[in-house]
């Protein structure tokens, strides 16, 4: 966790550098330190919050004790306010109520679609907003996940890729999402409830999670707002926590990153997380991919196929997922169908593909295949004997579904943002 002795947050919103040739990132927004002083501790991992306790005062030995103690309220209990944390002295909670806090991400609006489906406008502690998503199914509930305020990269059918990057999420407010959720949907262990946790990573079972807790929040994805592999880190540290026995607990088989292709990426995230891969792969063709998913002109499809074969763990329980965006007339004819199997079965992909109707948003481009046009491709698919089912949109009554995201705010031009962020602070000052 990066972090200096007078901001401890500060740079971990800086962008990142990523190997091999790339144009520059567009330079996200440094953190606005918070008004009051206090250090947020969502995010940060055990080891961490026991130095941060050291270099405010307490022995080493303390220091270890204590971050042990808060890490398991924040992340097992959901605790945000140190005087619920009863195994810590009366006289210690002040001390570090004065010095710390367990933040959120501030809800600007909260909606339900006629789904099941919810989505909440997010706001970060320097104002910049955010969305994510929870998809109740039968069997799961999937929470998606924003890694960054905006996107850098402009694929043609996508909202998000309208706004311009304001900068990246933090690993605590990327942490905050699940547990915002988990608030909402009432999913901590209430007050007097047994504690399962001391029974560690015995805990998590086969298929990950809490083993019968029946708990609503089973599966995260990385897809909401941004491209998770341009703020690798932050996304990393994050998972980490969400992955963590002592922390959140959820099997990294539960979780997704899709990556739009930021190729030099993959093999660490495959080294460092090892969660499962998606690929918003959309097109088979340079032509089209370089037209669709403009970062195919600086690493080509033959890279990228190349890359999901060596992702580690890939094998056939575990698939990388193609995502396909279904375009109508652009890349949804049987002859793309029959090319699609060809790269796959070419570079031995252990590999599902997930077709996703085009979900329309105003100003928009393109039109989503019609629904006889989408069976037969994906008919052509399971022929050939790979799983190719049509994922159905959820949540578009409220603009939840793939590639909607867009907050209202990020419409402003960063001009206009300047120009609000100037009379804040005017504001404060008077
Ligand atoms: N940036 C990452 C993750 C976020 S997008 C990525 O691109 O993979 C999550 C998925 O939704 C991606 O596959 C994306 O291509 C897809 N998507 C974007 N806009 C869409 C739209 N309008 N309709 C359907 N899917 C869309
Ligand atoms: Fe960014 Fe993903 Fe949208 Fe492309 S599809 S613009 S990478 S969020």
């Amino acid at each position: 966790m990066p972090h200096s002795d007078t901001q401890p947050c500060a740079a971990s919103a800086a962008p990142m550098a990523i190997p091999g040739h790339i144009d520059p990132v567009v330079t996200p927004r440094e953190i606005t330190p918070r008004a009051d002083g206090r250090i947020d501790l969502l995010g940060l991992p055990n080891r961490a919050i026991a130095e941060i306790f050291a270099e405010a005062g307490l022995d080493a030995k303390a220091a270890k004790l204590r971050a042990k103690q808060v890490y398991h309220w924040i992340y097992h209990r959901g605790v945000t306010e140190f005087d619920a944390m009863t195994d810590i002295s009366k006289t210690m909670r002040p001390w570090l109520a004065a010095r710390f806090i367990i933040g959120r991400p501030e809800i600007v609006v909260s909606q339900h679609s006629t789904d099941g489906t919810r989505k909440w406008l997010l706001r970060t502690d320097d104002g910049h907003e955010f969305e994510m998503v929870f998809i109740p199914d039968a069997d799961r509930g999937t929470l998606c996940v924003s890694s960054q305020v905006g996107c850098t990269l402009n694929c043609r059918f996508c909202h998000t890729g309208t706004m311009r990057l304001v900068r990246n999420l933090t690993p605590g407010e990327i942490v905050g999402q699940v547990m915002l959720a988990r608030d909402a949907l009432g999913e901590w262990p209430r007050a007097g409830a047994a504690d399962l946790s001391a029974l560690g990573d015995d805990l998590v079972d086969e298929d990950g999670g809490y083993s019968a807790d029946g708990r609503l929040l089973t599966n995260i994805v990385m897809m909401g707002m941004g491209e998770p592999l341009y703020n690798f880190d932050n996304v990393r540290d994050a998972l980490k926590i969400v992955m963590d026995g002592a922390g959140l607990a959820l099997s990294r088989r539960r979780i997704t990153l899709s990556t739009s292709g930021v190729v030099p990426m993959i093999a660490r995230a495959g080294k460092e997380i090892a969660v499962n891969l998606a690929v918003s792969l959309h097109a088979v063709t340079k032509e089209v991919r370089d037209e669709i998913v403009p970062i195919n002109r600086k690493y080509g499809l033959d890279e990228l196929l190349a890359a999901c074969a060596a992702y580690p763990g890939a094998s056939n329980a575990r698939r990388i997922t193609f995502e396909y965006v279904m375009l109508k007339d652009k890349n949804d004819s049987d002859a793309d169908a029959r090319e699609l199997i060809r790269l796959i079965k070419q570079y031995k992909l252990p590999a599902k593909v997930n077709l996703i109707p085009f979900n329309p948003w105003p100003g928009a481009i393109y039109e989503c295949s019609a629904p006889e046009r989408i069976r037969r491709f994906s008919e052509i698919i399971f022929d050939a004997g790979i799983s190719a089912p049509v994922r159905t949109p959820r949540g578009r009554d409220i603009d939840a579904a793939c590639g909607q995201l867009k907050t209202t705010a990020q419409k402003m031009s960063r001009a206009e943002l300047d120009r609000l962020a100037e009379e804040k602070q005017a504001a404060l000052e008077d």
